[in-house]
């Protein structure tokens, strides 16, 4: 690794600190319906905006030694947490896409080369699938529902990044997605893989309607099915089957755990097997942060 390559290489880790603090306003304010530009970010205490230079990700919040600069009052660790997260996951998925090689794919880029461009798709791709399971789990930690329209940005550039690389097959040596596009295995994976998840979205479902008894549950998220269906497109087969059938596994195990511990039908009860479904979609998204460094 040159300067250069070292240079490039921070400058992902500071663009997925700079994207984690957009994701907090998402997390925050998507489930509450609230717009994501406007009004901008303001202490919830005092209600003063936050000045540019009190707004840097991680830095402001250790500057500052988390409190307010008008009021004092403290600010939650979990802002700096996500900001921290985000960075790790776009700097360690550009850095395993890459191999680190920046000044190599530069100069691929400056010929115009199609290799490099599906080097930074398959990183935006795999960057924003974790940071979209990421911000689904987040949410569903704070005991909400996330909208399903979150998977939206992540299904439409998957989908396109797939038919522009399927278009380019002679560039296909690069170490990740799907290797035979539309290929039998291809479709069995893809098929089967989402057919899981829709399986574990069905279970909580059913875990939520049994919580719930006493009033209409609202629609809930389509998270697995989404899940599964990008990770099947975006892993090579048989990984897509293999990340369904864990997702169902984990699902299926919280929901039984759930129906043991209580029968209750309470608001708590409903928040909780929220909670519990963050958590266990984390745990999944690991798992896939985790095959990463394995292909
Ligand atoms: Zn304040």
């Amino acid at each position: 690794m040159n300067a250069l390559d070292t240079v490039i290489q921070v400058w992902w880790f500071v663009l997925g600190a700079v994207v984690g603090s957009f994701l907090n306003v998402v997390i925050h304010r998507l489930p509450r319906g609230e717009s994501l530009v406007w009004p901008g970010s303001h202490c919830p205490y005092c209600g003063h905006s936050i000045r540019w230079f009190d707004n840097l990700p991680v830095l402001s919040w250790l500057i500052l030694r988390g409190r307010c600069r008008d009021c004092s009052a403290p600010i939650s660790v979990r802002y700096p947490l996500v900001e921290a997260i985000s960075s790790a996951i776009v700097g360690s998925t550009a850095w395993m896409v890459s191999a680190g090689e920046w000044s190599k794919w530069l100069a691929a880029m400056a010929g115009m080369d199609r290799a490099a461009t599906t080097m930074l798709l398959q990183v935006a791709c795999f960057a924003g699938f974790l940071l979209t399971v990421f911000v689904v789990a987040a949410i569903h930690w704070d005991g909400e529902p996330a909208p399903t329209a979150v998977w939206g940005p992540c299904i439409g550039m998957t989908v396109l990044a797939y038919g522009l690389m399927s278009f380019w097959r002679a560039e296909r040596d690069l170490p990740l997605l799907s290797e035979s596009p539309l290929g039998v295995a291809f479709w069995v994976d893809l098929i089967v893989g989402t057919a899981l998840g829709w399986g574990a979205d069905m279970l909580n479902r059913h875990a939520l309607q049994r919580l719930n008894r006493a009033k209409r549950v609202e629609v809930d998220s389509w998270d697995w099915t989404a899940a599964t269906g990008v990770g099947a497109l975006l892993w090579p087969a048989p990984v897509g089957i293999i990340l369904g059938t864990l997702a169902l596994l984990l699902q299926g195990g919280m929901s039984l755990g759930k129906f043991r511990a209580s029968g209750k039908n309470t608001f708590s009860g409903v928040k909780r097997l929220h909670r519990n479904r963050g958590a266990v979609l984390a745990l999944w998204g690991i798992a896939n942060w985790g095959l990463l460094f394995l292909v």
